[in-house]
């Protein structure tokens, strides 16, 4: 996970003093950069907002230098916003536990390994990665507004992977050159990290391409980081010719509060097909009670329970694991208390296969 497409951000919206000399009013900070700047960083400062006892977590530097590895490798980065909706003094939070470096995570597991999805193989140059018929993905930042501990891109080598601004003109000119694809998918890292301008160009170069009728888009960010939801945004996601679905991802009810809830019926308002995807994890939302509460809540908010997907095996991850058989008993849990348009599909993602596999 690279932190460059954060220090982009950083660069472009410096907030510098005013200067009399010349009476420039002086540049001012978009608010969601504002709070990405301002997002914790250090898992001991973490524990000390929630008043949480840092000794028995083993997660003081100084107590287990191992906690202290795991977040070197793949640092701790949480939005005070998303930390604001953990309880106090549990280290047991279903939303502590996504973002907080373990120990555990140095342990190698069988089974675990650095591309589960097979990623690699599917690469097509300059940011794109092609697994599936009509669809490509696009990479358009490795930086996410929160480092989820679980992520299965986690190891994934951005610098190699020609995912940067230079590289979508290119990436443009490939998917114009294969009439097959009919999606674009963009994705990261969290594409809506990148600034407005960027993120115009690009959304107007992939519509100019006739044979792309959708635009999808996975984030994460209006969970973490809803002030991200600007009006320039849903500007540029209302105007594009071509359709858009917006995929978040959220695993638990308790991420989706009141300021979530109110960026979501904003975006609601401009694209036409919200869904959400949530991995099912250990500790975190495996149980019937946890699923139900998030997909009435997804409802609540105008966004379907589409995915509900089985851990993909990353390195660092095997304690979030949830056995299939589990994910199958409690998917039965929730089509005997939910509609069936708020039961998620599990599915689990087998490299090379020309689909998800849907197992329940
Ligand atoms: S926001 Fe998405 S890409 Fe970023 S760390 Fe989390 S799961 Fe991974």
């Amino acid at each position: 996970m690279t932190t460059a497409p954060t220090t982009l951000l950083m660069e472009t919206s410096t907030v510098r003093p005013i200067d009399r000399t010349t009476s420039q009013p002086p540049v001012v900070r978009e608010a969601w950069k504002q709070e990405l700047a301002e997002a914790i960083r250090d898992p001991v400062e973490l524990c000390e907002l929630l008043k949480l006892d840092l000794d028995p977590l083993k997660l003081h530097p100084a107590v287990d230098h191992h906690a202290d590895n795991a977040s070197q490798n793949f640092p701790l980065l949480v939005p005070r916003g998303f930390v604001s909706r953990m309880k106090q003094g549990d280290p047991n939070d279903p939303l502590l536990l996504q973002v907080l470096p373990r120990p555990e995570e140095l342990h190698d597991a069988p089974g675990f390994v650095s591309d589960p999805v097979g990623e690699q193989p599917a690469r097509r140059g300059t940011g794109l990665i092609q697994k599936y018929h009509g669809r490509c993905l696009l990479l358009v930042t490795g930086g996410c507004a929160v480092h989820c501990r679980y992520c299965f891109r986690r190891e994934f080598p951005y610098a190699e992977s020609g995912a940067s601004p230079a590289s979508f003109t290119d990436a443009v000119t490939e998917i114009r050159s294969d009439q097959s694809i009919s999606e674009v998918i963009l994705s990261g890292g969290d594409p809506l990290l990148v600034d407005d301008q960027l993120l115009e160009t690009l959304v107007h170069d992939i519509a100019s391409v006739p044979h792309v009728r959708r635009l999808r888009i996975h984030t994460r960010i209006p969970v973490v980081l809803p002030s991200r939801i600007t009006k320039q945004l849903l500007h540029i996601l209302h105007t594009t010719r071509l359709t858009v679905c917006v995929v978040i991802h959220s695993n638990h009810a308790a991420e989706l509060d009141c300021v979530v809830a109110e960026a979501m019926r904003r975006m609601g308002q401009v694209v036409p097909l919200l869904f959400n995807q949530a991995v099912l994890l250990r500790g975190v939302n495996d149980t019937a009670e946890s699923l139900i509460q998030l997909s009435e809540r997804l409802l609540d908010l105008g966004i379907t329970p589409y995915y509900l997907h089985l851990l993909d095996p990353v390195h660092g991850a095997s304690a979030f694991d949830v056995p299939e058989h589990v994910g199958v008993q409690l998917i039965e849990e929730l089509r005997n208390r939910l509609p069936g348009y708020a039961v998620p599909r599990l599915a689990r993602e087998n490299p090379g296969t020309p689909s998800k596999t849907w197992l329940a």
